[in-house]
């Protein structure tokens, strides 16, 4: 049993995986330098489990295990327990401003659904729940650290995937034996997959049909198995001081494309196997929803608290925080904050017992709330942060370093705002670029647009599954009938 330190968690990551960058295979993900920086940022959060300040709230004393585990993987019985999960998400969170979109709590919490609902995989035969259930206690216990892949890649969106041209480009079994399943072919966006321990894939969105069965399987293997590949995309990790690039030369998190060239997945970790009904339901019905909505809502209020604090500052830095005009968007920006900071708490407050498993559950429409408008607010507060930039953000030095150079007396005037020196008003603009100007700022702005799913998909769910529906309805209904 272990609660991982950070050092655990680098000493582990040399072990053979197969990670392409830019044509090249990366011979030891721990000290390549486009990776170093955010395998840092992880393995801090690792620390921070040991650091008494944090160690109540990080760690849990579990009823299942008989020891300590991350928060991330407990079960929910209480409404404290829900309550300091959420406490623990936004502690790790803000050691990293909300930037780590898929910090190790998103996808131990997943599987930690997953293994609640043991039931609803024995439907596919009681091993493969065994699977599951097996597979928690192992991520649990070892403390791992998990990507995960849903999508096939793009293609022709008006066909199934034997359809396509090439029926061997989106992932599917191609052969089975004894020891396992034997999958060939292409998932993508593993976020993290470089620097993770293992892989979840589920198949999503959960619309698979008759004739996809190959295609429908869900398992998890680490991340060295053999026949796994990892192709990055280019690296936004800046390399310089920290006062340079506050964010993008610590909290890049990798996205990749995962190629399976004739991977055997054993037995023990397949959890869906060639079951279309089931993958389909497995999204709602696993309940996996609650609980990792209630881990990205928390991430986010914190994300979208911090770059809410940058405009404020960046306002105050230009004598404008009492203007009504800035007063009314920066107020815009709160209201923002305090939507999603509100999913969380009123989902905990809305909480109910699942009846099969006896564990707390989170309320969903509160959660969906804020992943339905999360996609949608945390553009609008980057907007907000260029706009109170304006032209500074093309004024900046290369480096804070050159305050100090032949020209530093000169930036210092050039820069200067309302009480705030030209040095000081440069580092908030410095932040300011890497939020919404660097190409860590824009891909930042497409996760939090894509990383719950294609949003017009996420809301058509919302109405289809909204529990309070009726009653509204019967309200109406009654009103009108009253007349
Ligand atoms: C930074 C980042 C990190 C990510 N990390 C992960 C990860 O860790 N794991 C993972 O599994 N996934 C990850 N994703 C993938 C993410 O879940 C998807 O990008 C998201 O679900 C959108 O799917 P898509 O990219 O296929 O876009 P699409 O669904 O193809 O959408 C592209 C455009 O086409 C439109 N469109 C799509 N279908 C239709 C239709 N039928 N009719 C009309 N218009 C349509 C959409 O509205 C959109 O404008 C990540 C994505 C990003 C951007």
């Amino acid at each position: 049993m272990t609660v991982r330190t950070g050092q655990q968690y680098i000493d582990e990551l040399n072990d053979g995986r197969e990670v392409w960058y830019a044509g090249e295979r990366v011979e030891d993900v721990s000290t390549c330098a486009e990776f170093r920086p955010t395998i840092e940022s992880v393995a801090h959060l690792y620390d921070m489990q040991h650091d008494p300040a944090h160690r109540d709230v990080l760690v849990a004393d579990s009823e299942e295990f008989g020891e300590s585990i991350g928060r991330a993987f407990e079960f929910p019985r209480t409404a404290e327990q829900l309550r300091l999960k959420r406490e623990a998400y936004i502690t790790w969170a803000e050691s990293n401003c909300g930037m780590l979109g898929r910090s190790p709590d998103f996808l131990n919490v997943m599987v930690a659904a997953l293994a609640a609902k043991r039931d609803f995989f024995a439907a596919g035969g009681e091993e493969r729940a065994q699977a599951v259930a097996d597979y928690y206690r192992h991520i649990a216990s070892k403390d791992l650290f998990l990507t995960h892949a849903l999508l096939d890649p793009q293609l022709d969106k008006g066909k199934l995937r034997h359809e396509q041209s090439d029926p061997g480009i989106c992932l599917r079994q191609v052969d089975q034996n004894a020891d396992g399943i034997v999958l060939d072919g292409i998932k993508r966006i593993a976020t993290v997959a470089p620097i993770a321990d293992e892989i979840l894939v589920w198949p999503f969105p959960p619309t698979f049909q008759a004739g996809e069965e190959d295609y429908a399987n869900v398992f998890a293997i680490p991340m060295n198995t053999p026949g796994l590949k990892t192709v990055c995309r280019p690296s936004f990790t800046r390399h310089g001081a920290a006062r340079d690039f506050p964010l993008s030369s610590r909290f890049d998190e990798m996205d990749a494309t995962v190629i399976f060239d004739n991977v055997l997945v054993p037995w023990e970790r397949v959890f869906i196997n060639r079951n279309i009904p089931l993958l389909n339901r497995m999204y709602r019905d696993s309940r996996m929803r609650e609980y990792t909505a209630h881990q990205t809502n928390a991430r986010l209020e914190v994300k979208l608290g911090f770059v809410y604090a940058l405009a404020v500052r960046l306002a105050e830095a230009q004598g404008l925080a009492q203007k009504p005009d800035i007063m009314e968007m920066l107020g815009e920006a709160a209201v923002r904050v305090e939507v999603i900071r509100s999913t969380t708490r009123s989902a905990e407050l809305q909480a109910s017992v699942d009846s099969e498993n006896g564990l707390l559950y989170p309320d969903l429409y509160a959660l969906q709330a804020g992943r339905a408008l999360g996609p949608v607010y945390y553009p609008e507060l980057v907007n907000m942060v260029r706009k109170m930039g304006g032209g500074a953000l093309m004024q900046q030095p290369v480096s804070m370093a050159e305050f100090d150079a032949p020209t530093g007396v000169a930036m210092e005037k050039a820069l200067r705002g309302a009480d705030i020196s030209g040095q000081s008003k440069s580092q908030l603009l410095k932040l300011a670029w890497d939020i919404c100007g660097s190409e860590f700022g824009s891909r930042h702005v497409l996760y939090e647009m894509n990383y719950a799913g294609e949003r017009s998909a996420l809301l058509a769910g919302v109405q289809r599954e909204y529990g309070r529906k009726q009653a509204w309805l019967d309200h109406l209904d009654g009103f009108l009938d009253a007349l």
